[in-house]
């Protein structure tokens, strides 16, 4: 089977070259060397504008951090979204530093460290509770420091998230507390030094399905009202999730946003009373941000191997290693990928593009379609803008971090 190499929405050629950020891919790689991350803000940007038009007025937009921690692009996003979701005390620091407004910010995540909970009390941050043990270790700082704690309780849901990529609720789980546990510690909540924030139902990740988020949303709605029976003060804040996926792959069909819009708005409008006042948060990391990242690489050898032919690049997965197929995927498939030296070519050769390292997973495309491609060359991997430089095992071999820069 060959592959064609695929381009996603938003990008063109430029003389011939693949253009990013309105700029050619050998301007980028003689700034910044290869390999090295492009993340185009104008993507972002319309991408936002999207999901403003698709979502109900009233939905709060987050972004998620751990989905690309790069500093300029976190306060470049800060004032463009309604609050930042982080998952460690690192991107909280990071949050904080981009300017981001700690009445905005949710710590979430299993395992948050003393330290980790003493800062997020002491900035303001909200905490997404995780367990009745971390509740307590939360109050007791808090009471030590003499301030209030902001908490939501992350509910894990009784229910699941039909075909997501990586499923966060339902069933035995690290994260959250399971609804049946909800109302017992609910009632710690009523303690003085809290402030309860309300919910937060987290079903899971890279879901294409409108008709599966749109149910985990209902469900997630009616879910958060029988609880809020248990709560001290009706529910602030109702953190619905998010889980919206991108097409990375040929057979994936990108998410009808607009119809998980409209029944939002439609289940938000017949939410039961409990949620009355409750502002609703959709939480996103790689739908806000993964399409407009390119990873570009460069070919350094070309050979022949048992009729096959290998296109040697200078890059691989100590950066990329969702793009190898190695990060959560049970069968390997190729990202998008283009020649970005001769983009407007057309197809004249099959190759396999591997990364330089000494591992056979080590691979970029299997069996792509690719115009005649000559050591120099670059190689553009698409989908890079989430997951990418930070989820990857950048000190394997010991070669140089890549450069990251928003166009
Ligand atoms: C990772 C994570 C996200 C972001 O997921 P995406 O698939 O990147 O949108 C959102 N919320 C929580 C709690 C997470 O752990």
């Amino acid at each position: 089977v060959i592959h064609p190499a695929r381009v996603p929405a938003g990008f063109a050629a430029l003389g011939g070259e693949l253009a990013i950020g309105g700029r050619a891919a050998s301007a980028w790689a003689a700034e910044l060397d290869t390999p090295c991350f492009l993340y185009d803000r104008a993507l972002i940007e319309r991408r936002i504008a999207e999901l403003r038009a698709a979502l109900p007025p009233e939905v709060r937009l987050h972004y998620a951090v751990k989905a690309n921690p790069l500093p300029e692009l976190v306060a470049w996003i800060a004032p463009r979204v309604d609050g930042l979701d982080v998952a460690s005390g690192g991107e909280l620091a990071m949050a904080l530093a981009a300017g981001g407004e700690a009445g905005h910010i949710s710590f979430a995540g299993p395992g948050k460290r003393d330290a980790e909970l003493a800062a997020a009390i002491a900035a303001g941050a909200t905490l997404n509770i995780e367990s009745s043990g971390e509740f307590e270790r939360a109050l007791a700082i808090t009471v030590a420091q003499g301030r209030m704690l902001r908490a939501a309780l992350r509910i894990n849901p009784d229910f699941e998230l039909k075909g997501s990529g990586m499923r966060m609720g339902g069933g035995a789980k690290p994260f959250g507390v399971d609804a049946d546990q909800v109302p017992a510690l609910l009632e710690r909540f009523a303690h003085p030094a809290v402030k309860f924030r309300g919910f937060q139902i987290f079903a899971g990740s890279q879901n294409l399905s409108a008709a599966s988020l749109i149910e985990a949303q209902r469900q997630t709605i009616a879910l958060a009202a029988r609880m809020s029976g248990h709560a001290p003060t009706p529910p602030p804040v109702l953190n619905l999730g998010g889980g919206f996926g991108i097409p990375y792959f040929p057979t994936d069909t990108a998410l009808d946003l607009a119809a998980v819009g409209r029944a939002l708005a439609e289940s938000w409008a017949a939410r039961p009373p409990a949620l009355a006042a409750t502002e609703p948060v959709i939480e996103l990391g790689r739908y806000l941000v993964g399409e407009a990242g390119v990873y570009l690489t460069r070919v350094i050898d070309r050979k022949d191997s048992a009729g096959e032919l290998f296109l040697v690049t200078d890059g691989g997965l100590h950066h990329q290693l969702a793009a190898s197929g190695n990060f959560g995927t049970v069968v390997r498939r190729n990202y998008p990928l283009a020649n970005a030296s001769r983009f407007t070519d057309p197809a004249a050769e099959t190759a396999t593009v591997v990364g330089c390292l000494c591992t056979p997973l080590d691979r970029l495309g299997e069996r792509v379609a690719l115009p005649h491609t000559q050591p120099g060359d670059l190689i553009a991997v698409f989908m890079a803008g989430a997951y990418g430089r930070s989820a990857s095992p950048t000190a394997f071999l010991g070669h140089p971090l890549p450069a990251e820069r928003l166009t």
